[in-house]
């Protein structure tokens, strides 16, 4: 019997499970497995109640590779999609390979003691993945994930050769809270106050944390001009390594002015580290005392009103005329429709579409290949499809703008 296991129930695991359980021709039985069962029952019976799918659920610590790889021998799926945090991402191929699954996650691993990721640790599977037939797909959510698979298409379709690739990550939204991170307090934190890299003419050049910011217009009605920041971001990793030809590689953020003062004055008073300090007796680390006490990104969903828009502004020499060009290739996405249509905002659902997508080329043999892979390393052609058809499309424009340090 076809199964598929996802493993974390929090704000895109939702979004995943819902996509899963409404092509539950192609994923069969689904199981939501996590550490806390009232999150994954709490899905199960919203997904039970807008698609009529039954999906299964238990209790799984995912830090613990006996535990996990023997319930993945019990239940036998052919792939697990990996919706935990980025701490869980060894832990969870470890067992993929002990119990023989195909492998998927969003996000690349990080060491919960280190505020910084990269992919070395996981590009290290690479032997064992392709000796046992297994496929591991690395960064299948929007960035990275459809980013990387817009960078693939851009060179299969439009460009002969790509000179420059900024990618610009838009959330037009408001949930008219005073502070509130999308996703995952921790991870967002971490990753915003990390300083900002990118790589050009082979080299990594480093920025202090927010420190470059422009104007940029999206020349979208919903989205406008905003302020955009360089950040370092994970598929900057893979996607100079892999796409032939590259100059430079950048990624923006839009973050309101508002969201940049609440973030400076906790940074200034401490509470965005994570070295555990000693307080009333027990030893706590502040940002995670912080996460406790910020909004639940899962409950952002009802609030959230506008509109994201992620995409790759993309130059290079077009295939057609020999001309140099550049093109937008984006994505824009309702957070109200999201919330309708799966209880999430736009965040969660722009992550969850993807992962669910590179899911089903896996589920399909479509991208079954043994071995780890970036999203830029395969075929464009079905991802881009599968994101028409299953609620993130894509649209393509002639742009004049470029954007300069
Ligand atoms: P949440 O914190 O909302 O959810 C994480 C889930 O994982 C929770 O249900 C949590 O359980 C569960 N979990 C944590 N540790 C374990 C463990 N040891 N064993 C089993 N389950 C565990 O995070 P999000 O849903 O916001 O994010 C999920 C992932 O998606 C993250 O890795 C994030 O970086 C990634 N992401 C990727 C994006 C992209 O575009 N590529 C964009 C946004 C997010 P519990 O409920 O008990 O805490």
């Amino acid at each position: 019997m076809l199964r598929t296991v996802i493993v974390g129930a929090g704000g895109v695991g939702n979004v995943v499970a819902h996509k899963c359980a409404q092509d539950a021709e192609t994923f069969g039985e689904i199981w939501l497995v996590s550490r806390t069962l009232g999150k994954c029952e709490a899905i199960a019976k919203d997904i039970e109640a807008s698609t009529g799918v039954k999906i299964k659920t238990a209790v799984i610590d995912a830090d613990n590779v006996a535990e996990t790889a023997a319930f993945l021998k019990e239940i036998q799926p052919k792939v697990l999609l990996n919706i935990a945090l980025p701490y869980q991402d060894l832990t969870l191929m470890d067992a993929c390979l002990e119990a023989g699954v195909h492998y998927l996650d969003t996000a690349n691993y990080e060491p919960l003691d280190d505020p910084h990721f990269e992919y070395r640790w996981q590009w290290e599977y690479q032997d064992r993945f392709e000796k046992a037939g297994l496929t591991a797909l690395l960064g299948s959510g929007f960035d990275p994930g459809v980013t990387n698979v817009f960078c693939a298409y851009a060179l299969k379709h439009i460009f002969s050769e790509v000179e420059t690739v900024d990618i610009i990550d838009a959330n037009a939204g408001d949930h008219g809270l005073p502070f509130a991170t999308n996703f995952n307090p921790e991870i967002n934190i971490r990753e915003i106050t990390a300083n900002g890299r990118y790589w050009e003419k082979g080299e990594w050049k480093e920025v202090p944390a927010l420190s470059v910011k422009q104007e940029f217009d999206f020349q979208h009605p919903d989205v406008g001009t905003r302020s955009i920041y360089l950040l370092y971001h994970e598929e900057l990793e893979s996607l100079a390594k892999n796409l032939p030809g590259l100059q430079r590689i950048r990624f923006w953020m839009t973050f309101s002015e508002n969201y940049i003062n609440h973030l400076r004055v906790l940074e200034n008073i401490g509470m965005t580290s994570v070295e555990p300090i000693h307080y009333e007796g027990q030893e706590i680390v502040p940002l995670q005392f912080l996460k406790a006490v910020l909004p639940d990104p899962a409950s952002l969903g009802p609030l959230t009103k506008g509109k994201t828009f992620i995409g790759c502004l993309i130059t290079g020499t077009l295939k057609e005329s020999g001309e140099k060009a550049t093109r937008f290739i984006y994505n824009l996405c309702d957070h109200e429709e999201c919330y309708a249509e799966v209880k999430s905002q736009a965040i969660s659902y722009t992550a969850g579409v993807p992962a669910m997508i590179g899911a089903r080329q896996l589920m399909s043999g479509a991208w079954l290949r043994p071995g780890v892979w970036n999203l830029e390393q395969l075929d464009p052609d079905s991802f881009m499809d599968d994101l028409n058809a299953w609620g993130l499309p894509w649209h393509v424009r002639e742009a004049n703008q470029s954007l300069e340090l």
